[in-house]
Parts: structure tokens; C-alpha cells; sequence
């Protein structure tokens, strides 16, 4: 589904990203983990057209958006939920829902569709329909960033650290929600420094360390073979 072949990303002569090859298979959950600085969210960035390559390639369903812009991307069917979490706050919650719809605004039956889907699994953003999205809490927010994504209707989501700076109840419940994302059938990449809940959910994952991936695997395969702490907190 989702091919990164020899992927590099440099800043000047920062090698943040240093060839990294990895696979996303149709329906699967993988997670992408690393310590601050790793380089996961140079590789999300890339993979999602924010950020120039410097090397390698990248396929989605056998075609290639390596060049493409973020537009583009999303077009291709792969939406990304960056780790900023930025909401419009002055919008509501339903006019920042129908800006995730931006390439299918024609399709107004598709959009509804789409929306009281989302709405059913993430019964919040209803409630909060009309209200400002910057008077969300930090957890309402994440679920709107991700709802957001998926009125796109992508084929692929890019979760970059869902969890992050969230109370541990919320991330119970993001995590819950990753999983009944997944079990629709959606393909997820999810990036997270939370290593334990992230292998909870993947089907495999992937390690990154300095820019390169030091380990990968099945979930139970990446907790009894590598040394975690080593490789996740860089030590
Ligand atoms: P975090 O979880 O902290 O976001 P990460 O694994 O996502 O970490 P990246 O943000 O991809 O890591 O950073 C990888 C490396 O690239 C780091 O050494 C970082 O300092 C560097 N880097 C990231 N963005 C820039 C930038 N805009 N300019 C220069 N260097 C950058």
C-alpha cells in the first residue's frame, strides 16, 4: 500500500533521515518509534509532501508521490495528522470537519455521509458541532484533527504522536479509537514515543535511531528481541 524506499531528508547538512526503506500493507497498522530526534516527523513530513526529499522514493498503492505536493498526497489518498495538532480556532467544529472535505467540496451527499460516519465514532465532535474549535480540550482536539483527516476519505492516515502531552485517560481513549480505525479497514502509520500503547495496537513496527531504522518487526517481536530503552530512549 504505502512503499518508502531509501527515503533521506536533510536539513542543510543535517542528515535527519538517512535512507530508510519500510512497507505499509493494506489494512495494516504499523508504528514508526523512536526517541526525540529520531527523525520520525522528518519522514512523516516527507512522506506527506511538506518537506523536500533528499533521496529514495515514495509509492502509495504503486504510484509514485515521491514529488508530489501535500495537496497531491492527499489526492493520492494518504492524509496526515501532524503532531502540532493545529485547529482553525476561531471555526467551529463542523466548519473545521467540512475543510478536511476540501477535495471532495462538490460531493455535498458523499461529505454528509462521511461526516455522520465520523460523528458516530467520535460522538463529541457532535455535541461540539458549533462550538469554537479553540475552546476544545487538548483530547477533543486530537479527535478533531483526526476526524478532520479522514474527511478526506484517505486510503492511508499518518498519525504523528496522537498522544502527545495528553492525560493518560484521553490516551486510552485516542488509542481505542485508533483501534476501531483500524478494524474498518483503514491502513494506518502511527508515529509515537509511547512505545507500549503503540505496540498494543500495531501489527508490526519499525525503530528509528538517529535517522536510520535500527529495528523492525512484529509488535511482540520488537518487545522480546530489541533492546527498547536502548533504541527508544536513546540510550
Ligand atoms: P520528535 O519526536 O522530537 O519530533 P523526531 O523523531 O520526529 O523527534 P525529527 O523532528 O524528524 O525527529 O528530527 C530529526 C532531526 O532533524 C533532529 O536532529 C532535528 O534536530 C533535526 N531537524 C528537524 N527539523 C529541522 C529543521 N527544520 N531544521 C534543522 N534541523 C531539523
Amino acid at each position: 500500500m504505502l512503499d518508502v524506499r531509501d527515503l533521506s531528508v536533510n536539513y542543510g547538512t543535517i542528515r535527519a533521515v538517512r535512507g530508510i526503506t519500510f512497507t505499509v500493507g493494506k489494512g495494516e497498522l504499523v508504528s514508526l518509534l523512536g526517541a526525540n530526534g529520531a527523525g520520525k516527523s522528518s519522514t512523516i513530513k516527507a512522506i506527506a509532501g511538506a518537506l523536500k526529499t533528499s533521496g529514495g522514493a515514495v509509492t502509495l498503492e504503486g504510484r509514485d508521490i515521491t514529488s508530489a505536493n501535500p495537496e497531491q498526497v492527499i489526492r493520492a489518498g494518504l492524509a496526515t495528522v501532524p503532531e502540532t495538532r493545529d485547529v482553525f480556532p476561531d471555526l467551529t467544529v463542523a466548519e473545521n470537519l467540512m475543510l478536511g472535505a476540501y477535495i471532495h467540496r462538490r460531493d455535498h451527499a458523499g461529505n454528509r455521509e462521511n461526516l455522520d460516519r465520523l460523528h458516530t465514532l467520535f460522538p463529541r465532535l457532535a455535541e461540539r458541532a458549533s462550538q469554537a474549535a479553540g475552546t476544545l480540550s487538548g483530547g477533543e482536539q486530537q479527535m478533531l484533527v483526526i476526524a478532520r483527516a479522514l474527511m478526506a476519505r484517505p486510503s492511508v492516515l499518518l498519525l504523528d504522536e496522537p498522544s502527545l502531552g495528553l492525560a493518560p485517560a484521553i490516551v486510552e481513549r485516542i488509542f481505542e479509537m485508533i483501534e476501531t480505525l483500524k478494524k474498518s479497514g483503514l491502513t494506518i502509520l502511527l508515529v509515537e514515543q509511547n512505545v507500549n500503547q503503540a505496540l498494543a495496537v500495531a501489527d508490526r513496527a519499525y525503530v528509528m535511531r538517529l535517522g536510520a531504522i535500527v529495528a523492525s518487526g512484529t509488535a511482540d517481536e520488537i518487545r522480546s528481541t530489541s533492546d527498547l530503552s536502548a533504541h527508544y530512549l536513546g540510550g
